[in-house]
């Protein structure tokens, strides 16, 4: 069987958890935390990157860094992931959806504007497959109309918008180093702040709200509880992995762009016959291949074809469900928006097997078995 996903182990990894061990101290901001955070500011020219146990701890940091409250009101995308939103709803917020694009599951952000009140405090960007969202529009818009911007750069490490790094633009962003990810240690995330009178604070809201980092650096002589926080520092052992991981960035990222560029040369076929969609990587951005995905014509053909493969042993999974649309909305009286693009790509987009121990052959063998899927029927 091909799985859909393999966290993968391409360097030191278990050495270096050994290591952490042996130094005799596992818990947060260790070793390799401080190993981590160096590479994200020297390699990446991250400005204050803190390690945290999530991409989801990372967006609820930055929603108490805006101090996010009852009657607040964020913009964000439906077709993305729970956490891009239940960050600001724990406070209170309340979510404005945007659909997607018609040919991109990224928001359509020239509906964001008409949608912006008095409440609306910022807009969270969600970069889909690491494919960027228009940032010179979204960076303008926030300045016109005195807005945060978070990027919810999840599935964007390593990816560009003209020249220049996702994570970067905005106020905050926030990372995943899920098991699922291009950079994995299991569970773990980086907040990034790029708005250096943000970077105190969000180091007292990661330590529980205590001043506890300032004490470790000397720079205070007794720490206290100083304002609101909770846990947020992830395990030396996990970014004793990550390190390992970081350390070889550039033969992860190499081996992902091969699989995807393979698929999307073996597809274009189906593509040109209209059968699929295909992903579309705007001029401007530079694609991390997070993800490979093709978009079906309806429901039907997806839920047949994810059968089709799993008989010939191949996983291949579907991908959000409109958030608007979700239970939780429902029940909450959110849901008035109707959002077909969104709902759309809920219905038909389909995720391919992709990870670092993917082989061409697999690649060849999913492709030429999605061809005889669609050969079937003509
Ligand atoms: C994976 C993902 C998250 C959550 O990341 P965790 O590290 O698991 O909390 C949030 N947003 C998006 C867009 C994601 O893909």
């Amino acid at each position: 069987m091909i799985p859909f996903n393999k966290p993968s182990i391409v360097g030191n990894e278990l050495e270096y958890i050994q290591d952490a061990v042996k130094r005799g101290k596992i818990s947060g901001d260790g070793y390799y935390t401080n190993l981590c955070n160096d590479f994200f500011r020297e390699k990446f020219s991250f400005s204050n990157p803190l390690l945290t146990t999530s991409c989801t701890s990372a967006l609820e940091m930055t929603a108490l860094l805006m101090d996010i409250k009852e009657g607040d009101e964020i913009i964000a995308p439906s077709y993305t992931f729970v956490s891009t939103v239940n960050a600001y709803i724990l406070q209170g917020a309340k979510v404005v959806f945007i659909d997607s694009m018609e040919n991109d599951p990224n928001m359509d952000v020239s509906l964001i504007e008409k949608l912006i009140t008095p409440k609306t405090k910022a807009i969270i960007a969600v970069h889909y497959a690491g494919i960027s969202v228009d940032m010179d529009y979204l960076v303008e818009l926030c300045k016109k109309h005195n807005l945060y911007l978070v990027e919810d750069c999840a599935q964007a490490i390593d990816s560009f918008y003209k020249g220049k790094r996702l994570g970067t633009f905005g106020q905050f962003s926030a990372f995943s180093f899920h098991e699922t990810k291009n950079i994995i240690c299991g569970e773990g995330g980086l907040l990034v702040v790029n708005d250096d009178k943000f970077a105190d604070r969000a180091e007292i809201i990661r330590e529980k709200g205590t001043n506890r980092s300032l004490f470790f650096r000397g720079e205070i002589d007794k720490y206290g509880w100083v304002d609101k926080g909770s846990s947020y520092l992830p395990s030396d052992l996990l970014a004793a992995y990550l390190f390992a991981q970081l350390e070889n960035i550039d033969k992860i990222q190499s081996k992902r762009k091969y699989l995807w560029n393979l698929y999307y040369r073996e597809l274009k076929e189906l593509y040109d016959l209209k059968y699929i969609q295909l992903p579309i990587i705007p001029e401007d951005n530079v694609n991390n291949a997070h993800m490979f995905y093709i978009v079906l014509p309806d429901l039907q053909t997806r839920t047949n074809l994810i059968k089709y493969l799993k008989e010939k042993g191949i996983y291949a999974v579907f991908h959000y469900q409109s958030l608007h649309r979700s239970e939780y909305m429902v029940k909450n009286n959110f849901s008035e928006e109707v959002l077909i693009n969104s709902d759309r790509f809920s219905d038909c987009l389909l995720r391919l097997p992709l990870f670092y121990e993917l082989t061409e052959e697999d690649v060849l063998y999913i492709a030429k078995e999605i061809k005889l899927f669609f050969n079937g029927k003509i």
